[in-house]
């Protein structure tokens, strides 16, 4: 059997490689390093891939979220509403700008934003929602776009886990994760779903005008060269990890595939167990698992984890502390008990190996090694 890892990007490569190796290799010969043509046509196929009328490419997902809030003209003090449950990047970027992030709960089965505790969070500073679509399904955006609507608020979506994912909305219009909101962010970080092999990100709008105003701030705040009009940063996808994207581009539909169906296994197995739950789905999104992640339900995670790793089988927890209970983002406002869906998430999640090259023995070996372990 193939060692088992939570993402597995030697098999992957070894499929895609001569691909992969003609992109680079033309980088290496244009010299083109930086803003080469490979930037632009990888662009150009992600917009026709996710329907976004712009994609801009940048450094990685983190700044694709600060752009985003720097290009809807936020100031300090500023709330953005975030969940409590979800990566760092979120809120870093939030109070990394001097706004002031107002964090909320999740929802049990989803694990993505409550759109009641959001309806429960807004006041007159409020000027944006950040909804984060957690681990490959999108949050509820047909009702976070509807409260944005009601309050005048922007919605920046947090993509970076979700892209490919699909939202159906009531009248029956599909759009894809990223592509609904305002701006949308995504991260190419090698192990996202559409991972590239360094760093990498892009942001999403169907805006003209923000469009012009993302490329600007990404670019050193310049439109004609040297011309400064705002503070910007420098934050670019390089034309090597484009050229590599654009190759992987072509497979996505097939990689999503593959997750949904170890998803499947997995769920088929643990179906109905007394001690876990497996992931509940948002009933408008297709779920594209960036992670498989089981509750644990009176379990100890620790055991299952340490007996796990014995047999070799990687497991992780994502994420072991909510946003209002880590050390940087101490605030008087929040304390432990305020956000109890998150807080009883974080001491029971479990994330099982997720990738696009899992096969059956393995997928048998973890399910079996997990139901024997569980108590
Ligand atoms: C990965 C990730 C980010 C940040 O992306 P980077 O490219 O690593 O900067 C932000 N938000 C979420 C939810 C992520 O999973």
């Amino acid at each position: 059997m193939r060692t088992i890892q939570m993402v597995d990007l030697q098999t992957q490569y070894a499929a895609i490689k001569t691909d992969i190796d003609r992109g680079i290799q033309e980088v290496l010969d244009s010299a083109a390093f930086v803003k080469g043509p490979q930037v632009t046509r990888f662009a150009e196929h992600l917009q026709a891939y996710t329907g976004a009328k712009h994609v801009i490419p940048v450094g990685n997902g983190t700044d694709a979220l600060q752009i985003a809030l720097m290009a809807l003209g936020l100031k300090e003090g500023d709330e953005v509403i975030t969940p409590t449950f979800t990566f760092i990047a979120t809120a870093e970027v939030v109070a990394l700008l001097g706004l002031t992030p107002v964090v909320v709960d999740v929802d049990w089965e989803t694990m993505n934003i409550s759109v009641d505790a959001i309806r429960r969070a807004i006041t007159p500073k409020t000027k944006a929602i950040v909804p984060v679509h957690l681990f490959g399904q999108c949050a509820n955006m047909e009702a976070i776009l509807q409260i944005a609507e009601e309050h005048h608020l922007y919605v920046v979506e947090d993509a970076c886990q979700a892209i490919g994912a699909e939202y159906t909305f009531s009248d029956g219009h599909r759009q894809q994760a990223g592509t609904m909101g305002e701006i949308g962010c995504t991260s190419f970080f090698p192990s996202k779903n559409l991972g590239c092999y360094g760093d990498g990100g892009a942001l999403f709008t169907n805006d003209d005008a923000l469009a012009a105003q993302i490329k600007a701030i990404a670019n050193h705040g310049m439109v004609v060269r040297y011309h400064h009009e705002l503070v910007g940063v420098n934050s670019r996808l390089d034309s090597i990890q484009a050229a590599i994207l654009d190759a992987k581009l072509p497979h996505l539909n097939e990689y999503t595939a593959a997750r949904q169906a170890a998803a499947a296994y997995y769920d088929r197995a643990f179906a109905n167990h007394p001690k876990m739950l497996v992931p509940g789905r948002e009933k408008a999104s297709t779920h594209v698992f960036h992670q498989y992640t089981l509750r644990l339900i009176g379990a100890d995670r620790d055991r299952l984890k340490e007996g796990l790793a014995e047999r070799h089988i990687p497991a992780m927890v994502y994420y072991p502390i909510p946003l209002h209970l880590q050390k940087a983002y101490q605030d008087p406002r929040y304390k432990q008990g305020d956000f109890p869906v998150a807080e009883r998430l974080a001491a029971c999640v479990l994330s099982l190996p997720m990738h696009t090259c899992l096969d059956e023995e393995q997928l048998q070996y973890i399910t079996r090694s997990v139901l024997e372990l569980i108590q």
